[in-house]
């Protein structure tokens, strides 16, 4: 079923979607971040269900979305001074937290590990889903796996209908990339994905914070990693694509037309609307993510984008990218990964 919870939520249609999760069902909900696809975090059956619909490698963990942050100790335990001030932080928010987990939860939810990642998510709709099912709820994000996150209805509609019992829609995502993940070591935040929540957000409050070294490398499949979920193909359409990030604004131009050029103009490009005269390449095969000073905006519209993309004719994709600052690193950090790290940069 679709429910358009885009005005408003309703409260009759609140009740069947609750039920639904309460009885094993899969449901796709919005959160600021993007899209999920939740289930009954402490049903293994239900969760098992998530893995089918999406296609997802069963040794990817999902990460469990509480409506409290007092429910936290349901499924979590031994809570660090540092973890605790994470959570007092940025939670509920686009944050999630790795805690060592508490046997209730399934090994399925988990891969196994002996922790769990943990959410709050911070959206009217996610939040009353969440609370008046009354139980904590695993979900992914809402695409099948190793496509761009569904931040738009109507590319998850067409990805996932009849694959869930309950679709609602909230309108677009406000943040449009998934949480940043952090897990404690040794006293110090590693950030495993990055996201909106950046690493002097995190560094401001506990004084420091380290980023993983593989956010911009790449992962083999058989590496055994702290975040298995980054060793996949990931966030990608059918189509080839290429990231181009020069600096100096005149490299970008001249290097994005060289690929052009190279494609015979057989490309769609993905550019910010400063560029949009700049490159040699017809409106139409143009699609425009905003403007490269609000890097809010092109985390929001990034996803659509490529989906948008990967409809048009054309040989290959090429995206302009972004500095690897503040949310220029979660932005960058999915780019590499949607392009095969097929990357440009001077
Ligand atoms: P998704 O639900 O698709 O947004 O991906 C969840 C991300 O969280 C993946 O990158 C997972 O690898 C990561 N994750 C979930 N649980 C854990 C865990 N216990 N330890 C480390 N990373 C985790
Ligand atoms: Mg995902």
């Amino acid at each position: 079923m679709y429910y358009n919870w885009k005005e408003q939520t309703n409260t009759e249609e609140l009740k069947i979607v609750c039920n639904l999760i309460k009885n094993g069902e899969l449901v796709v909900f919005p959160t600021e971040t993007v899209y999920g696809i939740g289930a009954n975090a402490l049903d293994a059956n239900a969760v098992g269900k998530i893995f089918i619909a999406k296609g997802r490698p069963s040794d990817n963990p999902l990460i469990i979305h509480l409506a409290d942050k007092r429910n936290i100790e349901d499924i979590a335990q031994n809570i660090t001074e540092v973890e605790q001030k994470l959570i007092d932080n940025f939670m509920p928010g686009p944050f999630t937290i790795i805690l060592k987990r508490k046997d209730i939860v399934p090994d399925i939810v988990t891969a196994g590990l002996d922790t769990v990642a943990v959410r709050i998510p911070n959206n009217i709709i996610a939040k009353a889903i969440i609370t008046f099912s009354g139980v904590p709820i695993a979900a992914p994000s809402a695409n099948i796996s190793g496509k761009p996150s569904g931040t738009n209805i109507e590319d998850i509609r067409k990805e996932l209908e009849g694959k869930v019992s309950a679709i609602v829609d909230g309108g677009k995502t406000d943040i449009g990339l998934e949480s940043t993940v952090v897990k404690v070591i040794d006293e110090v935040p590693v950030i495993l994905r990055p996201g909106k929540v950046t690493p002097d957000d995190i560094k401001n409050v506990i004084g420091k914070v380290k980023l993983d070294e593989k956010v911009f490398k790449k992962v083999d499949e058989d590496e055994n990693i702290e975040s298995p979920g980054m060793k996949y193909r990931h966030y990608s359409p059918e189509k080839p694509c290429q990231l181009i990030y020069c600096e100096n604004e005149l490299d970008q131009i001249f290097y994005m037309n060289k690929f052009i050029n190279l494609y015979n103009k057989n490309v769609v490009v993905i550019g910010s609307e400063e560029y949009k005269e700049k490159y040699n390449i017809s409106k139409d095969r143009f699609i425009n993510i905003g403007t490269k000073n609000n890097l809010d905006q092109i985390a929001q519209n990034i996803y659509s984008a490529i989906r948008e993309a990967d409809k048009l004719e054309a040989e290959i994709i090429l995206i302009e990218g972004v500095k690897k600052e503040g949310l220029g690193i979660a932005i960058m950090n999915r780019l590499l990964r949607t392009c095969g790290y097929n990357f440009f940069e001077k």
